[in-house]
């Protein structure tokens, strides 16, 4: 499903968008503040389009939209302007805006530009990609990539780091791998997690004894961050 940001303060507009864009088959990710809004972005490197509305608390959207360019000349980005902010719209472009829709919009006129614009930017396949620092786990052949090089790694631990890499800096414990790996109606024991996780270690890590990207959450479980 494709993702998309929704930054929006006012939380009725950004329930209306949100509960539109699932209908679509979208999949919205919330922020009610520019901050959160570059957080979420950086926590899902694969959302396709983003919705900046201009009013905000902290940082306008303006300046979202500048910041988001900074690092990212790809993501479709559409500004959600009033009417009377006519002036937006060129603000919104010149600060590298893709497409503004103007409040208020019904569900369908916004649906349509994300769409065009999920097509224009190529985003009509699902990312087959996700990168963290020097990994580069591809998702349509299940292989990871460290620097560059190739990890060979079980289908098992493929399905670990896909985890830790869908989820960063995110404590997941160790219930929670075991029932998504491999499945709830696995009845073995959660010592097999463990033991998955060592020989992960040995294969990602730079250091195995001191690991620093899949960590240990003592008591818990583990985390995958840097
Ligand atoms: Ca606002």
């Amino acid at each position: 499903m494709k993702k998309v940001l929704v930054l929006e303060d006012e939380a009725s507009i950004r329930s209306f968008v949100v509960i539109n864009l699932r209908r679509s088959g979208y999949e919205p990710i919330e922020a009610a503040d520019g901050t959160t809004a570059l957080e979420q972005l950086r926590r899902h490197p694969d959302i396709k389009v983003a919705l900046l509305d201009i009013m905000l608390p902290d940082m306008d959207g303006f300046e979202v939209c500048r910041r988001i360019r900074a690092t990212d000349a790809k993501i479709g980005i559409i500004m959600l302007t009033a009417r009377t902010q006519e002036m937006d719209k060129v603000t919104g472009l010149m600060t590298g805006a893709d497409d503004y829709v103007t409040k208020p919009f019904s569900p369908t006129e916004l649906t349509a530009r994300i769409d065009a614009l999920c097509r224009r930017v190529g985003g009509e396949e699902e990312s087959a990609e996700i990168v963290h620092g020097p990994f580069r786990l591809n998702t349509r052949n299940r292989t990871l990539e460290k620097n560059g090089d190739r990890v060979k790694l079980t289908q098992v631990e493929y399905s670990i780091m896909k985890m830790f890499m869908d989820n960063p800096g995110r404590a997941l414990s160790r219930e929670d791998i075991l029932n998504t790996v491999w499945g709830r109606d696995y009845f073995g024991e959660l010592k097999i997690v463990d033991v998955n996780i060592r020989r992960l270690r040995i294969k990602v890590e730079d250091d195995a004894t001191n690991p620093t990207y899949i960590t240990t959450v003592w008591g818990y479980g583990y985390k995958w961050g840097f």
